[in-house]
């Protein structure tokens, strides 16, 4: 499924399976996740797709072919490819263990062909082994909603009481490693989202509510996944002295201004970009541990426009992923 110019449905094109260059590996789709950044690609409000592109970047499959030079994977085994595709490995955040900030990186389903396909290419440095036993299909969303989440977890810091805005893939799989770590959720969704809080309640959050409602008790920290930048004054007020608000998404509605007063106290805002290998590392580990169980909607590939529809208008509960062949 391939987009030739964004705000356009993407097409279905029949392409040559590609040859794994030295480095690479090429991989037999199983499943690939439907991300909202997908939709930031094909909406135009992100900016620098190699186009025409095919979009994805939560890929779960196995390998079929391997390039020279590369030991890390061999045929047969099963892969997951995320949205960090390349990075240059010499600019200055590369070098010092940020390569999710790298000045010239390469994004899978962005500026690298990605998963909405039969088959994907991918440069193995960046791939990880998928073990467990989750389908290819529940696997899929653990490679962004759950890494990118995972980041956004970690940067929310030791939050007894955790608010988390936006009950779709990501926050499910957030909400589960919170609660294993001890953590209370508390969640806000879109005003009136009944099937989203009784999803949410379904994963364990003390406390459901609309976006628009405060909390009972004041929290210690605040992840935003939806692309609402009105919700980021809206969790300044509900977090307490010292707490953190998380922008997990890779864009957002412009953001009202607001009075100092609900920043004072040492609150922080901030957000959290791509991710880094270390971070698929730890995540893929721990996610069978929780065990983090991911609650899919699968889609056949040709209709992947209409995952996305289903996405842009929340009608989802969980993660929507699509299935080739
Ligand atoms: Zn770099
Ligand atoms: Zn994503």
């Amino acid at each position: 499924m391939v987009l030739d110019r964004p705000g356009t449905p993407l097409k279905l094109a029949d392409l040559p399976v590609p040859e794994p260059g030295a480095g690479q590996i090429l991989v037999r789709v199983g499943a690939c996740g439907v991300c909202r950044t997908d939709l930031h690609v094909v909406d135009g409000e992100l900016t620098e797709p190699a186009l025409p592109i095919v979009p994805g970047h939560e890929v779960v499959g196995h390998v079929v072919g391997v390039g020279a030079d590369v030991q890390r994977f061999r045929i047969g085994e099963r892969v997951g490819i995320p949205w960090l595709g390349w990075t240059c490995g010499v600019c200055r955040y590369c070098r010092s263990e940020r390569e999710n900030l790298c000045d010239t990186p390469k994004f899978t389903g962005y500026q690298i062909n990605g998963g909405y396909a039969e088959y994907a290419l991918a440069d193995a440095r960046y791939c990880f082994p998928i073990e467990g036993d989750y389908s290819d299909a529940e696997a899929a969303p653990l490679m962004c909603a759950g890494l990118i989440g995972y980041r956004s977890l970690e940067m929310a810091g030791e939050a007894e009481r955790l608010g988390i805005y936006g009950f779709g893939a990501a926050a499910h799989i957030v909400a589960q490693v919170a609660r294993h770590r001890g953590q209370q959720v508390y969640a806000f969704t879109r005003p009136g989202d009944e099937q989203a809080q009784v999803f949410a309640r379904d994963l364990g959050a003390v406390w459901v509510g609309g976006a628009d409602q405060r909390p009972p008790d004041p929290l210690d920290a605040a992840i935003i996944f939806a692309p609402v930048g009105a919700l980021v004054p809206a969790a300044l007020a509900a977090v307490g002295k010292g707490g953190v608000v998380v922008a997990g998404g890779i864009h957002m509605s412009d953001i009202p201004s607001f009075p100092y007063s609900i920043l004072w106290g040492e609150r922080v805002v901030r957000s959290v970009a791509n991710l880094t290998r270390s971070d698929a590392e730890e995540f893929l580990a721990l996610a069978p541990q929780v065990p983090v169980r991911t609650e899919v909607h699968t889609f056949p590939l040709e209709q992947a426009n209409e995952a996305l529809a289903c996405l842009r208008e929340g009608r989802l509960r969980g993660a929507a992923v699509l299935l080739p062949g």
